[in-house]
């Protein structure tokens, strides 16, 4: 078998026919090279307008590198064509293996795309004996025709969280649609004001945005304002992890403050290591962390008497009738107002200013939990932090919708990995 006829097998063109193959030497580096003639009686396509055009002239040879076969790299050659389009000029003729001025052929892009899912960009990069930057363009070329045939019909349902990113305070704002059996980031942003959210529902579109039934978000004002002007219909849901990431700071705080306050009158220092005892849910602990909580709950310590009030407050979720579970949040805040342990006041306060929001989770039957869209950032944040060289917004920008963005990949008449 030739392996012009797996090229025939694989990858067919209409217009274009698979002639010599050899091997050549290049770079101290053996190569395959495989000359792609037009069809007899086949006109060029004008790369401006993609119509039929005559032939103008004939440029030089290009090389345009095709998936990699046991080894040696392959490259198609092809000796590109110009055509006097009479709508737009003398123009480059358009090929279907590759784009504009790429090096890669379209297949090969899609190839690197695939891989680039499962490794670091410079891993695929150092596998296929590439460049990080021709990853890149390959991740590129793919998030772009994947953004450009998703289908965004049928979104009923979004979550809004921002990540950090790079050094120092830069945000960027994620949404996700969080609907049953669909999940996804449906987009990304610059910063995190009320700018960056209105230019979502710009891009969403007014009607879809009508749509919406369910909009998950934490406590952040700007956020909370545009989500009641641009979707005021649908029920708007504070995150559950939002809420019980601000207990775990404020516990944090309290601590903290108590254990440098102790070593300062010098009391023996029970705090010591206890951060995670207080932080993580009474279940979790390890046995070691048991004893040691154990032992801390003889003391009257503000850290102790804030922890069993972040631990009483679990039982909020419990509820099923929100109105049960509004009293209960009025008795708890009722309860924190009057402990004097400021950090958690001040939770309490916002849980108070916010309380229609919080209570929504209870008329959304739950059905929103803090899982989805926590699972989805944490997601996010590892594919920033993995960065691979990230240093710039679109090279974020692009990994993070090949990641989480569960695009539509370009038809292919051969699955090569
Ligand atoms: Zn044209």
């Amino acid at each position: 078998m030739q392996l012009k006829t797996i090229l025939n097998q694989c990858q067919k063109f209409k217009s274009f026919v698979y002639d010599q193959v050899r091997f050549v030497d290049w770079n101290g580096e053996r190569h395959i090279e495989v000359d792609v003639l037009p069809r007899r009686n086949s006109k060029a396509i004008c790369s401006c307008c993609e119509k039929p055009a005559p032939l103008y002239d004939r440029l030089n040879k290009r090389r345009f590198e095709f998936i990699p076969l046991w080894g040696y790299r392959v490259f198609l050659v092809y000796l590109m064509r110009r055509v006097d389009c009479t709508e737009c000029g003398v123009k480059v003729e358009q090929v279907p293996w590759a784009r504009g001025k790429q090096e890669l052929t379209s297949t090969y892009q899609q190839y690197l795309a695939h891989w680039a899912k499962k490794l670091s960009w410079k891993e695929v990069a150092v596998s296929f004996r590439t460049s990080w930057e021709k990853v890149f363009q390959a991740v590129e070329y793919i998030v772009e025709w994947g953004l450009e045939h998703r289908d965004l019909s049928g979104v009923t349902a979004i979550g809004v969280d921002e990540i950090a990113w790079r050094k120092g305070h830069n945000y960027l704002t994620m949404v996700y649609q969080i609907d049953a059996g669909n999940t996804r980031l449906l987009w990304i942003g610059k910063e995190r004001t009320v700018k960056t959210l209105l230019r979502f529902f710009r891009f969403f579109g007014k009607e879809r945005s009508q749509h919406l039934k369910y909009v998950c978000s934490d406590m952040w004002r700007p956020y909370i304002k545009v989500i009641e002007k641009k979707a005021g219909q649908a029920l708007h849901i504070l995150d559950r992890f939002h809420i019980v990431a601000k207990l775990n700071k404020a516990i944090d705080e309290v601590r903290a403050g108590e254990h440098r306050q102790m070593q300062k009158d010098g009391y023996e220092p029970v705090l010591k290591n206890s951060r995670w005892c207080l932080l993580k849910r009474w279940e979790n602990l390890t046995e070691k962390q048991e004893a040691k909580l154990q032992d801390l709950l003889q003391y009257n310590l503000r850290s102790v008497r804030a922890y069993l009030l972040k631990e009483d407050f679990n039982g909020f979720w419990d509820y099923v009738s929100p109105a049960w579970a509004e009293k209960f949040l009025d008795r708890w805040c009722t309860r924190v107002m009057r402990s004097k342990i400021e950090p958690m006041k001040k939770v309490a306060k916002t849980i108070r200013n916010h309380k229609p929001l919080i209570l929504n989770w209870f008329k959304a039957k739950k059905a929103f939990s803090s899982g989805v869209v926590e699972g989805l950032n944490n997601k996010a944040k590892v594919t920033t932090r993995n960065s691979y060289g990230f240093r710039t917004y679109r090279g974020a920008e692009v990994a993070l919708y090949h990641a989480l963005g569960n695009l539509p990949t370009p038809p292919m008449t051969h699955r090569f990995c």
